[in-house]
């Protein structure tokens, strides 16, 4: 006997809706989602799009009505409540942007709870487009399936940053010139991970970050890592002692 496909298939495409979503719901479909549902996906009416809106969870929805440029959604089904997502935030000194778009992207992927953009003084780039990244952050969301986006931070700082940082959350500061070792110093709790740019951090920057209470210089080894190396390395290391990587 055949075993009975699963449903939705694999293949079902997958997106982000700005607004809240709720079972009966019929949601109209524009711009470059129509495009990538009816251009790229090839959609018909009836076919399944799973929806998601980052504050009640994840949905199946079927396709109702097709236009040249727009479609109709039905909500049908509730898939998936929202995400717990792992409190790790990630505080990233600007970088170049290509390279900054990665980390952003890869940032979600791997599950952080917040990216936010830090000014240093050695940073070559000195502002972000909050949108761009947001654009970023979705399209991440979309293909790896979380059903929570990241918060995204307004850019600040390294001393605004630091002045009015959480007292419950540790400060894992990844310092180039060596800190303890950092898999061996991730304890439970709130955390976040800073990392700097390009250049690296100035020795005033070093010993300002050092002396806040909450920050603990780790160390990532005995290499130079570029920033982008280095943020998705100590996510990782984070997410697999702390996080939801493990059962
Ligand atoms: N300009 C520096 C390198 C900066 S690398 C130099 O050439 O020496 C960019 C950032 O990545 C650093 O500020 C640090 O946050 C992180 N990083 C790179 N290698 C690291 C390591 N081995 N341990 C901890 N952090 C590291």
């Amino acid at each position: 006997m055949p075993a009975t496909p699963a449903w939705p298939p694999k293949s079902t495409p997958r997106l982000f809706v700005e607004q809240p979503l709720e079972l009966g719901a019929t949601l109209n479909i524009a711009g470059n989602s129509a495009h990538y549902l009816l251009g790229v996906m090839r959609l018909k009416e009836g076919a399944p799009v799973k929806l998601f809106d980052d504050i009640s969870g994840e949905y199946l929805a079927t396709v109702a009505r097709i236009s040249k440029r727009d479609l109709d959604l039905t909500v049908e089904t509730k898939l998936r409540a929202r995400e717990t997502t792992p409190d790790l935030w990630i505080a990233q000194a600007l970088i170049k942007k290509d390279r900054f778009d990665w980390i952003a992207e890869k940032a979600c992927e791997l599950g952080v709870a917040r990216f936010a953009p830090v000014l240093t003084a050695r940073c070559v780039v000195d502002k972000v487009k909050d949108d761009r990244l947001r654009a970023h952050m979705i399209e991440a969301a979309e293909q790896c399936e979380r059903t929570a986006l990241p918060q995204i931070s307004p850019l600040t700082k390294l001393e605004a940053l630091l002045k009015d940082w959480p007292a419950e959350r540790s400060l894992y500061f990844c310092d180039e010139r060596g800190g303890e070792p950092f898999l061996e110093t991730i304890k439970a709790g709130p955390a976040a991970i800073l990392i700097g740019p390009e250049g690296g951090f100035t020795d005033s920057e070093n010993a300002y970050i050092r002396a806040h209470p909450n920050a603990r210089p780790v160390s990532l080894g005995p290499r130079i890592l570029r920033a982008d190396t280095a943020a998705i390395s100590a996510i990782s290391i984070w997410m697999a002692k702390n996080g939801d990587w493990c059962a």
